[in-house]
Parts: structure tokens; C-alpha cells; sequence
């Protein structure tokens, strides 16, 4: 048993196993997706109640529920509790048209169409499936990017939102491993995971004063900078920042350093949207991709494999906030000071 993270036992998660009854979902050679989204429905739930949260199930059972009728039960469940404490998943497995699958591995959340809150809920969610190497590429997709155009469970009353595709169904390699209960408890508990770092992230206090939370990783200060390190300093991710001076703290802000910007990166030299604005980071949205193989890329010319990380610390920095600079972990906040 995992001791509960959260004691507030205030934060509620929908979760919507896709498809039941009359309504299969993607079919490949008898396995039938509604089944497989309500297995692993139900291991998040289990995930999730082990973490603290309260949680719900549109079906238990093999049952047909109309899209409105989720919503209808979704919005009920989240009645009275605070928009931005509740959680909506809905649970599905991919396939494409009949007799035809891309020979592939992939999980792919989608978010709702112009909701920033619902795309990062939804690259939060897939760079905690990377993580446990739920499959072998990972994808956020606005719900227009599909090919039905909309996805009517995405009208619930709440921002933070997704639908993910957890897998092919369609991939006779994957056929095995999908129907597996190991595999599926390893899926839901990297989905849970993602929840739960959403919910801390959405908390972290300061937030509200103008910090930026960022994943972060260690560089050498002493060497390739462009402006004046002395082995003490961070990068962030666009040229115009060079020289500026930054606060950056831990996630609770119990330790914070004031430095300056000494170098331009990780991954991206001219990431505006972020630095300045209120767009996660590109390397971020974009994890475990090529970032070369991005079309229309101007912030990020010519880098390689995204670990997703938005802030570069030298090591006296990383180590005077307790962090050790794993991507995949470790977070900081900053702000211009
Ligand atoms: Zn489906």
C-alpha cells in the first residue's frame, strides 16, 4: 500500500473507460477496445484512490453510455469542488481504418481544441508515460488533429482535460502485451503519475507571482557561454534573455537563487512563446521528439532529441536547490528578477 500523497482528499478525477455495450470500439482480430480501456480504467482508479485522490468511473461494467450521458455523470461528480481540483481522462486505445495499422507503438493525448490548461494536462500526462516507457513514440494533439474532428467528451466542465490513446490495438507485435494485466498496471500507474504531477504543479504557490515552472537539467557554466557565466549561472532557451537576471527557486520556493542568464538553450535558441509568454516550452511540448525533424521550427534550428527540459542550471545552482538535474524529475520555477 502507498501512503497518500495528497491528504487534501479534495481533488476528484473522472475517469471514462471509451466505448461499451453495442459500441466495441476499435476491433483487431477479437480484441475489442472497450475492454482493454475498461482493464485499465479501473487500474487508474485503483492508482489513483492509492494516491489520495477521489475518484469515478463512467461505466463499471460493459455497459453503453451516450457521450452526453459521460458528460452529464463527469460534470456531477466535479459539482461543488473547485474547477481547478478536478480531473477529466477518458481512456481509449488506437486504431486506424479497417485492415489498416500503421506498424507502430504510440500514446497519444489529446487535449481540447484552443485550452492551453488542456494541453498541458495532456503533455504532463505523456511525458509521464515516456517515463515508464509506456510505448515507443508519444504524442500531444489537439482533438482537430484527428480524424474525427471533435471529441465530444472534451465538453466537461473542467480544464484539466484529456483523452488519451494508450496504445495500437491494431499492431500484432503489441497484441500480447496490451491484453496483459502487468503492462496495463504499468500504463495506468505512469497515467496516475501524470496526474499527480499535474495536480502538485497546478498548486506550487507561486505560480501565481510571475514564476514559470520549467524541467531542468545541469550544463557545464565554464565553457560555450555566451555571456558572462563564472560557473554560476542559467540558460534559457532564447537569446534575447543573454545577460538578464532570474530568480529561480525549488517547486515549495523554500531555496531560491538570484543569477543571471549566462547562455542561451537548452534545445531552443529563440523559444519567445515561453521565455516570455505563457507557452509551456517547445522542448517540452515536444519530448523524446527530434526536434530536427520539425517542420517550420524557427525557435529551435537544428537540435536533436528533445529531453524536454526548459532551463539549463550549472551545478552550483542545481545543487544549492537540491535538485541533481534529471529531466524527467526535477523542476524548478523562475521569473525575470
Ligand atoms: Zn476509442
Amino acid at each position: 500500500m502507498i501512503e497518500p500523497v495528497i491528504t487534501a482528499g479534495n481533488l476528484k478525477v473522472f475517469i471514462d473507460p471509451g466505448h461499451g455495450g453495442s459500441d466495441s470500439g476499435a476491433v483487431f482480430e477479437g480484441i475489442q477496445e472497450k475492454n482493454l480501456n475498461l482493464q485499465v480504467a479501473q487500474k487508474l482508479a485503483n492508482a489513483l484512490s492509492q494516491k489520495g485522490f477521489q475518484t469515478k468511473l463512467s461505466r463499471e461494467n460493459d455497459s453503453y453510455i451516450s457521450i452526453d450521458d459521460r458528460v452529464r455523470m463527469a460534470n456531477a461528480f466535479f459539482e461543488g469542488t473547485a474547477p481547478s481540483n478536478t480531473f477529466f481522462i477518458s481512456i481509449h486505445f488506437n486504431s486506424n481504418q479497417a485492415n489498416y495499422c500503421p506498424i507502430t507503438s504510440q500514446s497519444i493525448a489529446f487535449y481540447k481544441l484552443s485550452n492551453q490548461t488542456s494541453q498541458d494536462f495532456s503533455t504532463t500526462i505523456t511525458n509521464a508515460m515516456a517515463s515508464s516507457q509506456i510505448a515507443s513514440n508519444y504524442a500531444t494533439r489537439s482533438e482537430n488533429q484527428s480524424q474525427s474532428s471533435s471529441f465530444g467528451v472534451l465538453y466537461v466542465n473542467t480544464d484539466n482535460k484529456t483523452l488519451i490513446e494508450v496504445e495500437f490495438l491494431c499492431n500484432p507485435s503489441l497484441k500480447t502485451q496490451i491484453q496483459g494485466p502487468e503492462w496495463q498496471e504499468k500504463a495506468a500507474n505512469a497515467i496516475s503519475e501524470g496526474i499527480l504531477a499535474f495536480a502538485q504543479q497546478k498548486t506550487t504557490p507561486a505560480s501565481s507571482s510571475g514564476f514559470k515552472t520549467a524541467y531542468a537539467t545541469v550544463f557545464d557554466g565554464s565553457k560555450n557561454t555566451a555571456g558572462n557565466c563564472n560557473n554560476s549561472c542559467v540558460a534559457l532557451p532564447d537569446s534575447t534573455a543573454l545577460n538578464r537576471t532570474v530568480e529561480v527557486c525549488n517547486l515549495d520556493g523554500s531555496k531560491c537563487r538570484k543569477t543571471t542568464v549566462g547562455d542561451t538553450g537548452p534545445w531552443c535558441t529563440q523559444n519567445n512563446a515561453y521565455v516570455f509568454g505563457n507557452e509551456r516550452p517547445f522542448a517540452e511540448i515536444n519530448k523524446n521528439k527530434n526536434l530536427n525533424a520539425i517542420a517550420n521550427n524557427p525557435s529551435c534550428p537544428l537540435r536533436g532529441l528533445s529531453n524536454g527540459a526548459g532551463i539549463d542550471l550549472t551545478q552550483n545552482i542545481a545543487s544549492a536547490l537540491g535538485i541533481t538535474g534529471d529531466p524527467d524529475t526535477d523542476r524548478v520555477k523562475w521569473k525575470f528578477a
